[in-house]
């Protein structure tokens, strides 16, 4: 694709070479924004009235097995999945947590606290290091992604644990095909599938197929991440739905109302404006959203600042500004990762490097050392030249995103474990 062919939306910042796919109107406009109007015309009490009837037939009388199952993390969007499930519509939940290890101090504080304050029963699973180091060994080298294992861990443990206790309904917060590129109306009521799994979480590639393209791993790997079989889940009636498909979702209001409620704590971001977004997680806005911006043009607050204009609390030029800001902002923490997974600097160096997008980065053949590669990613593409250092400041202290806590790498020496309790 030439940069004549890449389309932007007149509305947001997203293009068509969106990894979760997107298509555009004839005015221009992209799904996700298509989609996004909809928080703004449905009838969401009626459809607040369709999640309380499920609700209600999940709801166990006996009060000898728990209600559903909420996938939960250190994050933000834990909280306002339990608020939901627990305080407003009565049901009793397990938690049930996947072990990414590369927890922040914050999300294990984040994690405790929710189950204090929601007073929850929790599961975690710690997959065997050595097979995740392994894994993420393969799926950074050949995918570009650190991050295979936790979202394929993050979004098969739940099932595994309904299938097993016997729990049949899953409760999930946003659906971001939905939210981001508007892939579903919030009307078809979405739910969770091994193909929307297979295809959009994992790239394509499911356990067994990892097992099939690299000889390095072996079934002891890679069993723990496998879908159950169809008919398993069908046996056991497994249903898993998305909040966002009965609430207007809106993170920033709902993470703030779960600051004041529940004391969820917060950091600020070098590489967003946006405070609230996996703060549990050293790597999510390091090294995994460099090898976003390496691989698809644009990084996390591109995403970030999308979801803004969407929301009516940016303009598009602000928007790009903030993203200029800091969609370069040099990664911390890579350190830790390297330690993890015992490998050098030159090492990393020549993956990243592979995984440069030659649609999105220019390698100059002159000056070896120096300013090797030339950024030609979606803010160059679309040249707004709006960055402004003081209005930039203005704009973000006027969104006012709170930042309680902080990550710090001088106080944390590596990744935190899990089930240490806090403090
Ligand atoms: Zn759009």
């Amino acid at each position: 694709m030439s940069q004549t062919e890449i389309q932007f939306c007149k509305e947001c910042l997203y293009a068509n070479t969106h990894p979760l796919g997107i298509t555009f109107n004839d005015q221009g406009i992209c799904s996700g924004c298509q989609i996004h109007k909809e928080k703004y015309e449905l009838d969401w009490n009626e459809r607040f009235k369709k999640l309380k009837k499920i609700a209600k037939n999940y709801k166990s009388n006996s009060k000898k097995n728990y209600d559903c199952i909420v996938p939960v993390s250190g994050g933000s969007e834990s909280y306002f999945v339990l608020h939901i499930v627990k305080n407003i519509l009565k049901l009793n939940p397990l938690l049930v947590s996947y072990n990414k290890y590369f927890n922040t101090e914050l999300g294990i504080r984040n994690l405790s606290n929710l189950r204090i304050k929601f007073d929850c029963d929790i599961i975690i699973q710690n997959v065997n290091p050595n097979s995740v180091k392994k894994i993420t060994k393969e799926t950074l080298r050949n995918f570009g992604s650190i991050y295979w294992p936790c979202i394929a861990g993050q979004t098969v443990f739940p099932v595994q644990s309904a299938i097993d206790l016997k729990i049949p309904l899953i409760i999930w917060g946003a659906h971001q095909g939905t939210e981001q590129t508007g892939m579903f109306s919030h009307k078809h009521e979405v739910e969770m599938s091994r193909r929307y799994r297979k295809d959009h979480d994992l790239m394509g590639y499911e356990a067994d197929d990892l097992l099939s393209s690299f000889n390095t791993l072996n079934e002891d790997d890679i069993w723990q991440y496998r879908y159950p079989d169809d008919y398993d889940v069908s046996r056991a009636d497994v249903k898993g739905i998305y909040l966002s498909n009965y609430i207007p979702w809106d993170p920033k209001k709902q993470d703030e109302l779960m600051i004041k409620k529940y004391q969820f704590k917060t950091s600020k971001n070098y590489r967003s404006f946006d405070t609230y977004d996996h703060v549990d997680c050293y790597n999510y806005h390091g090294i995994h959203d460099l090898l976003k911006l390496y691989k698809h043009g644009y990084s996390r607050v591109t995403d970030h600042a999308t979801r803004e204009i969407r929301h009516g609390r940016l303009n598009i030029k602000q928007a790009y500004s903030l993203v200029m800001k800091y969609e370069k902002k040099k990664i911390k923490y890579l350190n830790f990762f390297l330690d993890w997974m015992n490998i050098d600097q030159s090492a990393i160096d020549f993956i990243l490097d592979f995984h440069k997008n030659p649609k999105f980065w220019h390698r100059k053949d002159w000056n070896r050392n120096k300013n090797m590669w030339r950024f030609n990613g979606l803010s160059k593409i679309r040249n707004f030249q709006s960055f402004d250092l003081k209005k930039n400041l203005v704009i973000e202290k006027k969104m006012n995103f709170i930042s309680n806590d902080k990550i710090s790498q001088e106080t944390s020496k590596r990744y935190y474990v899990i089930g240490k309790g806090y403090p």
